[in-house]
């Protein structure tokens, strides 16, 4: 009897241990929920959090910012902590592109994304909530078309002393070619200067951000050149391969793009 009793036992154990591994799936899978279940009110330690795992790629796949973090993501990138953030990362981007021993070929580049990286939105955001309302292609396309979008002057920083370096920036953005007057307007204007590339997307193509500029990268090592760096406010702009030296990350908690 006692040894049935022992067996019991051990059944109930690796029962419950089960159940509790089970239980420990289903909290990760539902992550993403994290962004239907803000609490009323938001606050800045729920939304901060949130905003966390949106830039670690904790989740992904998200539509809009939660109402309840509305505030919060609108002092966030008006604020001093949005500067704050970014100048942590170009600091750290100049400092390993300074460590670089470039080749003397001129073939090493740097690969910037546009929107939210080079350029800012935020005079759009602001009349659209920062990312609480829905993607409205149609006055988003609006603002680009006005080319007045201001630069980000950390991501100018950066730009000027690879420039300095002899790193040669290259543009790779979702942008199509009908905007590529606009663009080119729009960065020379706000500083940007001298570079090797710009490469947008062909109109009407179907391919994700991931897709693009994975490829258009494979077509710039193949021509020769060395990526040896990429920056992007989306994850998408920065995974994928070829791989590049380093990526570096441009905070956004206003949207993603797939
Ligand atoms: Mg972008």
């Amino acid at each position: 009897m006692a040894t049935a009793a022992r067996l019991l036992l051990l059944i109930t154990v690796v029962a419950s241990v089960c159940f509790c591994s089970s239980r420990g799936e289903e909290v990760i899978v539902g992550l993403g929920d994290e962004l239907a279940t803000a609490p009323p009110g938001g606050g800045a330690p729920f939304c901060g959090s949130l905003r966390l795992a949106v830039e670690a790629r904790n989740i992904v796949g998200w539509k809009t910012v939660p109402p309840q973090c509305a505030e919060y993501v609108a002092d966030y990138v008006t604020g001093e902590r949005y500067q704050r953030d970014s100048d942590v990362v170009i600091n750290e981007a100049i400092a390993y592109a300074e460590s670089l021993k470039l080749s003397g070929s001129g073939k090493e580049i740097w690969i910037f994304d546009v929107d939210e990286t080079a350029l800012s939105t935020l005079p759009y955001q602001a009349n659209h909530g920062y990312g609480v309302q829905p993607f409205d292609n149609p006055s988003f396309q609006q603002y680009v078309a006005q080319g007045s979008a201001p630069a980000l002057q950390p991501t100018l920083r950066l730009y000027r002393r690879l420039l300095q370096l002899g790193v040669k920036p290259v543009f790779l953005t979702d942008r199509t070619e009908d905007q590529r007057a606009v663009t080119t307007s729009n960065l020379l204007q706000q500083g940007y200067c001298n570079w090797e590339k710009l490469v947008l997307q062909p109109v009407g193509l179907q391919a994700s951000t991931l897709a693009f500029k994975s490829g258009e990268r494979r077509m710039l090592v193949d021509a020769g050149y060395v990526i040896v760096g990429n920056i992007g406010d989306q994850w998408n702009d920065i995974r994928g391969s070829p791989a590049c030296g380093r990526t570096f990350k441009f905070p956004n908690p206003m949207y993603y793009v797939d």
